[in-house]
């Protein structure tokens, strides 16, 4: 409608490190987009729920819930703050890297400290599964609560350090956010600290 118009948004946004690894945030569902690992945020049963997890299961089959089944049977789930792998079943991936996000109190019930966990476990099994590309959801952003100002910051800090240490094996990380609020949250805070970083 005339007048009504909305501006186009930028739905793509890519940071490119000094040693050409990158950073990218688009708008989407991650179980559509490519990459080596697809982190799920997942709860520390191990036990499936909505959200993004629920997604992940359905496009990705059975195959991953009966992986989760063994790994519950062996160690009992996953505690918060970290993650486990199984392989993804009919997702455009080789592994699903399953993170337990905290669920939010009011900040000060380590929260911060248990996201950035997450973000860094999965780098860990990036790098010990040879994982070029990897793709994550906003985790504790749903359902646990995390106000997303709070966790995006985290999120783009833990990545990027990560990014940005020479020896690396991940090449490429894609932020793939579920609306054009969260993607604008994230790209502001990309922009922020790109700038203060050079
Ligand atoms: P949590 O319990 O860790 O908060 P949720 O799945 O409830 O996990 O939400 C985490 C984030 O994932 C939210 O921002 C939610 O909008 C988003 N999300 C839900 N489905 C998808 C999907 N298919 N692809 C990408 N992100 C998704």
């Amino acid at each position: 409608m005339a007048g009504h118009a909305r501006p186009l948004q930028l739905t793509v946004m890519e940071h490119q490190f000094s040693n050409g690894r990158t950073l990218k945030l688009v708008v989407g569902d991650i179980t559509r987009q490519q990459a080596d690992a697809i982190v799920n945020a997942a709860n520390s049963a191990l036990a499936g729920g909505g959200g993004v997890d629920g997604a992940i299961h359905r496009a990705g089959g059975p195959s991953i819930m009966q992986e989760l089944d063994k790994i519950r049977a062996e160690v009992g789930g996953c505690p918060t703050g970290h993650a486990v792998v199984t392989g993804a079943g009919k997702l455009p991936a080789r592994f699903v890297f399953h993170a337990v996000g905290p669920v939010y109190r009011d900040g000060t019930h380590q929260e911060p400290a248990w996201l950035a966990s997450c973000y860094r476990k999965c780098l860990e099994l990036a790098e010990e599964n040879d994982v070029k590309t990897i793709s994550f959801p906003s985790i504790s952003t749903g359902v646990y609560g995390y106000p997303i100002r709070d966790a995006a910051p985290i999120a783009l800090r833990e990545t990027s350090r990560h990014l940005d240490r020479p020896e690396t094996t991940v090449q490429a990380v894609l932020f793939v956010l579920f609306s054009q609020a969260d993607y604008d949250v994230y790209s502001a805070c990309l922009r922020a600290t790109s700038t203060r970083d050079g």
